[in-house]
């Protein structure tokens, strides 16, 4: 029988972390792998939202015994908590747990998630597919990509500053970069999808399997101009936020 002491949990979210805290019960160590910036990064999606169903049916039990270790101030079992509420006085108390805490692997940079993957310490990730495909490519590794599977970032803007010297050349600089045929280039140096549709009709067919072209239309465009609102309102204090509760 396999001797496996390291379990791999991908996603911070209330079952990731219940998960967990059951690993350490066991004796066995979790990694858990968030892509989001903070615990509970899908229910903070829907955080005014009440749950239908109170505290009592919402903590898990492992999770529970090792929360109850640092003196946590448990929720009134009948009361119905928003899922911001289950983020902060649940999930969050729950991450910064001391015996938990190490365990809980944030991106710090794009390598890192494709280090864990080629070394093999962890089966599945979350990873830029540029990454993934020069990893294939310089390394001789076979990394597969599911590119539905998770959600697709896009930038959709370029932009110069205001009072920019050089905005003339900076806007041709734009035109020159964004042809179909340097978009091409690009794709072939590293495959990220291009900015310009006109490019596809360029590559071969292996070069198009390692992009997201089908995925886009589906994606959630983080970077885009539907977010670009909400990331200027908000990105500070979220920044602020998160900074705090990491050095907890
Ligand atoms: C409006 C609403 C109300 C609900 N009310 C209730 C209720 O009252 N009672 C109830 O029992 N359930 C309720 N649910 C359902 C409940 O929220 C989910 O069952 C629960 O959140 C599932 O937990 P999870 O950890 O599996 O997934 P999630 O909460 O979705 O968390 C998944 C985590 O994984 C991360 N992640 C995703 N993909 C990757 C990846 N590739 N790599 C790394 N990390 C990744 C995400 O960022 C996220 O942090 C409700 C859901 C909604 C939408």
């Amino acid at each position: 029988m396999s001797e496996a002491k390291t379990v791999a949990i991908i996603g911070a979210g209330p079952v990731g972390l219940a998960a967990a805290a059951h690993v350490l019960e066991r004796g066995l160590e979790p990694i858990v792998l968030e892509a989001g910036d903070h615990v509970g990064h899908a229910m903070r999606a829907w955080g005014h939202v009440q749950l239908f169903s109170p505290w009592e049916y919402n903590i898990d039990k492992a999770a529970a015994r090792l929360l109850a270790t640092s003196g946590w101030n448990s929720p009134e079992p009948g009361r119905y908590p928003t899922g911001a509420e289950m983020v902060e006085r649940y999930l969050e108390p729950l991450a910064a747990h001391s015996a938990l805490k190490p365990h809980v692997h944030w991106w710090k940079n794009g390598a890192e998630s494709i280090n864990l993957l080629s070394t093999g310490e962890v089966a599945m990730a979350y990873a830029w597919n540029g990454r993934v495909a020069s990893a294939n490519k310089t390394n001789n590794l076979n990394l597969k990509m599911e590119l539905g599977a998770g959600h697709v970032s896009g930038c959709q803007y370029w932009a110069i500053m205001k009072g920019s010297k050089n905005k003339d050349l900076a806007i041709k600089l734009i035109q020159y970069a964004v042809t179909a045929q340097h978009q091409a280039d690009f794709v072939r140096v590293i495959s990220y999808g291009p900015a310009n549709r006109d490019a596809y009709a360029l590559l071969n067919d292996q070069e198009k399997a390692t992009l997201p072209g089908q995925h886009l239309d589906k994606a959630s465009l983080q970077l885009g101009k539907l977010y670009l609102g909400f990331w200027l309102a908000n990105g500070d204090s979220l920044l602020q936020r998160f900074v705090k509760f990491a050095a907890q």
